[in-house]
C-alpha cells in the first residue's frame, strides 16, 4: 500500500510503499476512504509536539472495517487507545489517561490507503454525508463539542480562529440558539465570508472588540496573544477555552482581565462519550462541512495550506 510518512518533525512528508499492516486481537483492518488534516498534524510535522519517531500521520479517519464485519464505514478519531485502570480512565476522564495512545501520533494513521484500529474507538458515522466531508467531524467537530460544552450555557458566543473546527461548531451553536461572534486574522474576507454564510451575528478581525460582551469564547487559533484579548472580550463570569493542543506562550497577564469570575481552561483531546454524543448530534443538526480534498501523495501541500491560511473550512486526503 502507499502510506505519507513522517520521519522526523521538520521534515516532508514522503510517500512509501509498504505492507499492507495486519491486525492483532481485538483490532480491525480498515480501507481508509478519506482522512482529515487537523492543526495537530501540522503541529507534529512542525516539530512543535512531542513526536516519537516515523510515523502515518492523520487521524480523523473515515473507513471500511474489512474485519468482522461486512464493509460497514467506521470513524476513528485521535484517541486511539486507552488504558481503561486509571483513574482518569475510572472517572470517565479517558481523554487524560496518562498511557492514551493517539491516532497517528503514537499508532500508525489515516494517511495510508490502509490502516488498523483498536475495534472499541471505531464509531459508526452519520450517513447523510459523504466520506471527505464526514472526515471532518472526527478531530474538528469532536474537540468543538467538548469545548462548548465547557463553555456552560453561552447565549453569546467568540470563535477565534475560523478553520475547520470553528466552522463544525458554529452550526452546532446557531442550533441551540446560540448568537456565534467570529474573529479572524486581520483580512482574512474568506473565513469571515464563510463565518457570516454559516450564521455569525459578527465576523471580524481577531483584535477588535466584538459589538457586545461574550458569556464565552473558544480559542481554535494557535495564538498565546489571544488569550487577553479573549478574556477581555467576555462579561463578568465568562469563560474562556483553549481548544488547541498546542499555542505559543500566553503574554503577561493582568489580573483585572481574569477578576470577576471569569474562567480560563484549556480542553484536551475526547472522551469515547463525546465521540458517541456528537455523532449522533451532527446529522440532527445538520451539520455540513466546507472541504478541500488533495490526494494522497498531496499530504505535505495539504499541511502547507494550512499553515498559510490558504485553506477555507477544512483539509482532506482522500488516497
Ligand atoms: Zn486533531
Ligand atoms: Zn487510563
Amino acid at each position: 500500500m502507499r502510506a505519507m510518512v513522517l520521519d522526523a518533525p521538520g521534515r516532508p512528508l514522503r510517500l512509501e510503499r509498504r505492507d499492507r499492516p495486519t491486525t492483532g486481537p481485538g483490532q480491525r483492518l480498515l480501507r481508509v476512504r478519506a482522512c482529515g488534516v487537523c492543526r495537530t498534524d501540522l503541529h507534529l510535522r512542525d516539530g512543535e509536539l512531542p513526536f516519537p519517531g516515523p510515523r502515518v500521520l492523520g487521524h480523523q479517519i473515515v473507513a471500511t472495517a474489512l474485519d468482522g464485519d461486512d464493509g460497514r464505514r467506521v470513524g476513528v478519531p485521535w484517541l486511539g487507545w486507552t488504558c481503561g485502570t486509571c483513574s482518569w480512565c475510572r472517572s470517565g476522564r479517558e481523554n487524560l489517561c496518562p498511557r492514551a495512545r493517539f491516532t497517528g501520533r503514537d499508532l500508525d494513521g489515516g494517511f495510508a490507503e490502509y490502516a488498523v484500529a483498536d475495534e472499541r474507538f471505531c464509531f459508526p458515522l452519520p450517513d447523510d454525508l459523504p466520506d471527505a466531508q464526514a472526515a471532518p467531524l472526527l478531530c474538528a467537530g469532536l474537540i468543538g463539542f467538548r469545548a462548548l460544552r465547557m463553555c456552560g450555557d453561552p447565549a453569546r458566543l467568540g470563535l477565534y480562529g475560523f478553520g475547520a473546527a470553528a466552522h463544525v461548531l458554529i452550526q452546532v451553536a446557531r442550533a441551540q440558539g446560540r448568537e456565534v461572534f467570529a474573529f479572524t486574522r486581520e483580512g482574512d474576507e474568506g473565513a469571515q465570508a464563510l463565518a457570516r454564510e454559516l450564521g455569525a451575528a459578527w465576523a471580524g478581525s481577531s483584535e477588535e472588540p466584538p459589538p457586545e460582551p461574550l458569556d464565552a469564547a473558544i480559542i481554535f487559533a494557535p495564538v498565546g496573544a489571544l488569550v487577553p484579548l479573549a478574556l477581555r472580550a467576555v462579561a463578568p463570569g465568562g469563560v474562556v477555552v483553549c481548544g488547541g493542543i498546542h499555542m505559543s506562550d500566553i503574554p503577561a497577564l493582568a489580573y483585572a482581565d481574569l477578576w470577576e469570575e471569569r474562567v480560563l481552561r484549556s480542553v484536551a483531546n475526547l472522551t469515547r462519550d463525546d465521540a458517541r454524543e456528537f455523532l449522533a448530534l451532527a446529522p440532527t443538526v445538520p451539520v455540513r462541512t466546507h472541504v478541500t480534498t488533495y490526494p494522497l501523495a498531496r499530504a505535505e501541500t495539504a499541511l502547507d495550506d494550512l499553515r498559510a491560511g490558504r485553506l477555507v473550512g477544512a483539509a482532506v486526503v482522500v488516497p
